[in-house]
């Protein structure tokens, strides 16, 4: 029987890149420890403050949840839970009840806001749209702007002082090594433990990133929560490519992905330094913050005959 490093019990994770064994207890505690750590150290929450978490159904966002509600209880912070309902056929509809259920079970409000009732379509219909008029975009982009305009104007409504999202230690140095190979410095220096950009933005937040994937997984099997395990049906392209060469890296040179993260941590004030700050407008179209005239999710619903309605996403 392999031990556990730290406490000689049963090991069920090699964590290879510190050399160490664990057993699930030692295995948890370093995951809350983490997670508390990257809290108090990137100064991400103050107590009392209001977080709007967002979350999936996903493992990543039903831990992060979990690990929240633990810790607001303890920091008299109040916690609420978003959910965008991109409109993802055979998908999203079933991590959405498992998300409901999950915050039901904590006792956190939760609300949902979805691509259809801010854009008049779904996804799917997004997805057609754009295949028809050959805009070359693939369906991630639509998403991943479209949502991140959901959560925040959602989370401003909530009167949320920060939006906490699941990303975790892939994710984040995916996120890195994609707009790298993008040159895309504006994105790249967004990243980081926290992004406060302007007014009309809330504060981004990410208590998990410096939690691998793996361990995440690990940690919800063992608190025995209820997750959804479903990959997106359009999940796929540049992404999967960089988190394949990713994995492979850390499986020939365990530590990789914690060597470029902190590589970027490094430079990221240096990269602050270049980029320059934007001044912040209301979106002629949907009256949302942005950097330009019309703001990202407005010119790709234009571009699809589509556009954003003008209201408020919780009522
Ligand atoms: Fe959206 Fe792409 Fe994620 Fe699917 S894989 S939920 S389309 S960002
Ligand atoms: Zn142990
Ligand atoms: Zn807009």
């Amino acid at each position: 029987m392999l031990k556990c490093s730290l406490c000689g019990r049963r090991a069920v994770y090699d964590r290879r890149y510190a050399g160490v064994l664990l057993c699930d207890r030692c295995l948890a505690k370093s995951v809350e420890s983490r997670f508390r750590r990257a809290i108090s150290e990137h100064k991400l929450l103050s107590p009392g403050e209001r977080v709007a978490v967002a979350i999936s159904g996903g493992k990543d966002s039903i831990v992060c949840l979990h690990l929240l509600a633990d810790y607001c209880r303890w920091r008299n912070c109040k916690l609420v839970a978003i959910t965008v309902d991109e409109g993802i056929k055979g998908y999203r509809d079933r991590s959405l009840p498992i998300a409901r259920e999950n915050a039901e079970l904590l006792g956190v409000e939760h609300f949902v806001v979805s691509f259809r009732d801010a854009f008049g379509a779904t996804l799917d219909r997004i997805v057609q749209l754009a295949r028809r008029r050959r805009t070359g975009l693939n369906p991630c982009t639509y998403c991943g702007v479209m949502r991140r305009s959901l959560l925040n104007q959602a989370a401003r409504e909530l009167g949320a002082d920060k939006l906490a999202t699941a990303h975790n230690l892939d994710d984040e140095v995916q996120a890195i090594m994609l707009n790298y190979v993008r040159a895309d410095l504006s994105r790249l220096h967004r990243l980081g433990p926290i992004y406060s950009p302007r007014e009309g933005f809330v504060p981004r937040i990410k208590p998990l990133r410096e939690i691998p994937e793996k361990e995440i997984a690990l940690y919800a099997l063992l608190r025995g929560l209820k997750v959804h395990l479903d990959t997106c049906p359009y999940a796929g392209g540049i992404h999967i490519e960089i988190r394949d060469f990713l994995n492979k890296l850390e499986a020939n040179h365990p530590n990789t992905k914690f060597m470029i993260l902190r590589m970027f941590d490094r430079l990221k004030p240096e990269l602050t330094r270049c980029t320059p700050r934007f001044e912040v407008k209301m979106c002629e179209l949907c009256g949302e913050p942005t950097s330009t005239n019309i703001c990202k999710a407005c010119e790709l619903l234009k571009q699809l005959g589509l556009s954003k309605r003008r209201k408020r996403l919780i009522c």
